[in-house]
Parts: C-alpha cells; structure tokens; sequence
C-alpha cells in the first residue's frame, strides 16, 4: 500500500463523517451565504477543530471568496484544502538528526502511545538507512522498558535499559557511550517525561539535557510530544502544558485511526505552531507515518 492509501485508511472514520458533512454541504451548494458558513463551521467543530481553529478557517475562506470572487462549489472546496493545508504548514517537519549521534526525546502521558511510537519510528528511521539504538530512560515502570526491549527485539534495534528505578540521566549517559562505540546515528529515547507537575519534568528533561550538552555538544535533537487523538479537545490542553515545560520541536498525533475526529490535527498545529511530524494510523509497525500536510488534507476531503 502506498503512502496515501495509508493515510487515507488510516483516516478512515475522520473522513467518513467529516467528508461525509463536507460532501453533502457542497452537494448541495448554491451560493456561499450565511447559512453555508454557518453549516461549515459547525462542520468542522464537530471534526475536532476547535471552536476558535474553525471560526478562522470560517473567516478566511470567507475572506478568500470574497478577494477571490469565488463561485462554483469546486474551486470553494478547493479554497478550502489550501486553508487547512496552509494551516498545517507550521514549520521544518523534517527531523534534526544531521549529527552523529543525534538525539530525540520522547515525551507525553501515559497511554498516548509513547512505546509504541518509538518502536515504529525506530523501525521507520532504520528503514531509511540510520543506526538506531533505544534508550530507555522511563526508569519509572519496569514495564516501560520490557515493552521497548520488545520492540527493539521486533524490528533488530539494540536498546540501553538500566533496572527500575535507575537515574534516568545515567540511562542517557550509557546510551551515548554505546552510541558513540558502535557508530549509531539516532539516539531514540523514551522518557518518563511526564507531567505529574510542571517542576518535575523540566527538572528531569534538564537533567537529560545537561547529559547531552556535555558528553555530546552541539548535537541535533529533537523533543517530540506524543499526543492521542482520541482524547481530542483535552490532549490540546495537555499539549499546551507541555510546550510550556518542556521545549518541543515537533509532535506525534497517534491512533488517528479510531476517531472520527481527526481534525484535532489541525486544531493542534494552528493553537501550538509546533510541527506535526509523525502520525499514528494503526497498532502495526509500520502504522507510523511522516506527517504531509497536503496528503493528509486530500486524504480527508
Ligand atoms: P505509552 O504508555 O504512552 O507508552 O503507550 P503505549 O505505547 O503502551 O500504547 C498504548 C496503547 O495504544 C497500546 O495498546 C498501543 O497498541 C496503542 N497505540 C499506540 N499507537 C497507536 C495508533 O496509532 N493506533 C492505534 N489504534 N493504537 C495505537
């Protein structure tokens, strides 16, 4: 299956009601008056694009239309997609990982699909050529790191785990050691970066961080927070909380594929301006894909 016919069944609940609402609002089109932007808004609330994200889209394809003298329900339509697409664009999705080794850092409640999403990137960046290796410093739950030890063994990927309990730091420390001996080009690691209290996870990311400036200067790194689209409305609450806390460079929407909802996407990237750049579409291994803000928009009208 190629990358758009994943992301399109990944989406497949999203676009079944929002597609579905979209179709028939330009089904039955005849001009666009009141009563269109009215519906459209309300369309795209019920999508999980927030009130505010869905006022302004509202607002500035009206502009558009306006500026543009737009009639015909395709080319609105088509107005439409480049809104969201523009939307979307918030920002270099690619990864930062041009030195050796690079570092990414793994943060988000529990649940969200933190393992998961490691074990899949993981798998994903060794397929396009990088030496990866796990880090498992969530040194909080034994289970943490027997589940990541799962992954590595899933797609070949060596992982660095200490026992419970361990500094989380020193977890760090080892893997760059390792990383540096073997030539590995990605540091992946999951954190217990968790919010318990604001305090408490930029001291532990601090931590972290410091570990990585002094035994690898200059390194790229990536802080991605891993959010679950199922939890809509509130996992942009807790997004808000962590960029605040913890520095993120980019996100990670994942199980886009059991909502119907999936326009939270586009609420988190226009409330945050924080790069998505991974979306979880399913519970395989390969069900991680690189976020494309045009694809994904065609995808779901
Ligand atoms: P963590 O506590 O944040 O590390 O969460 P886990 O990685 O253990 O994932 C929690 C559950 O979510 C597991 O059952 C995963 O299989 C599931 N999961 C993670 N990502 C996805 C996804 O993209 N789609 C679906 N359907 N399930 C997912």
């Amino acid at each position: 299956m190629n990358l758009f016919d994943r992301i399109r069944e990944g989406l497949s609940k999203t676009r079944k009601a929002l597609g579905g609402s979209l179709g028939g609002l330009f089904g039955s089109f005849s001009r666009a008056d009141e009563a269109f932007f009215e519906e459209l808004e309300e369309t795209l609330i019920l999508a999980d694009l927030g009130v505010e994200t869905s006022l302004r889209v509202t607002e500035e394809l009206r502009e558009r239309i306006r500026t543009q003298k737009l009639k015909g329900a395709e080319e609105i339509r088509e107005e439409l997609k480049s809104i969201l697409t523009e939307m979307l664009e918030t920002g270099d999705r690619a990864p930062r990982l041009g030195t050796r080794p690079s570092v990414i850092l793994v943060i988000g409640v529990n649940g969200v699909g933190k393992t998961t999403t490691i074990g899949k990137l993981g798998s994903l960046l060794k397929a396009q050529g990088r030496r990866v290796l796990f880090c498992a410093a969530d040194t909080f739950r034994a289970a943490a790191a027997d589940q990541l030890e799962i992954w590595a063994k899933r797609s070949g990927i060596d992982i660095v785990r200490q026992h419970e309990g361990a500094d989380p730091a020193a977890v760090v420390f080892d893997s760059i050691s390792a990383a540096k001996a073997r030539g590995t080009d990605v540091i992946l690691c999951d954190t217990a970066g968790r919010l318990h209290n604001k305090q408490n996870l930029m001291m532990e990311l601090n931590k972290i961080s410091r570990i990585i400036d002094r035994e690898l200067p200059g390194a790229d790194r990536e802080t991605l927070l891993v959010l679950d689209a199922t939890t809509g409305q509130n996992g942009l609450v807790q997004a808000r909380q962590f960029k605040e806390a913890a520095g993120v460079t980019g996100i990670v929407l994942t199980k886009l594929d059991g909502t119907a909802k999936g326009g939270i996407v586009i609420a988190v990237a226009d409330a945050l301006k924080i790069p998505v750049k991974y979306i979880g579409v399913g519970e395989r291994i390969e069900d991680l894909v690189e976020f494309d803000p045009r694809a994904f928009v065609d995808a779901l009208l």
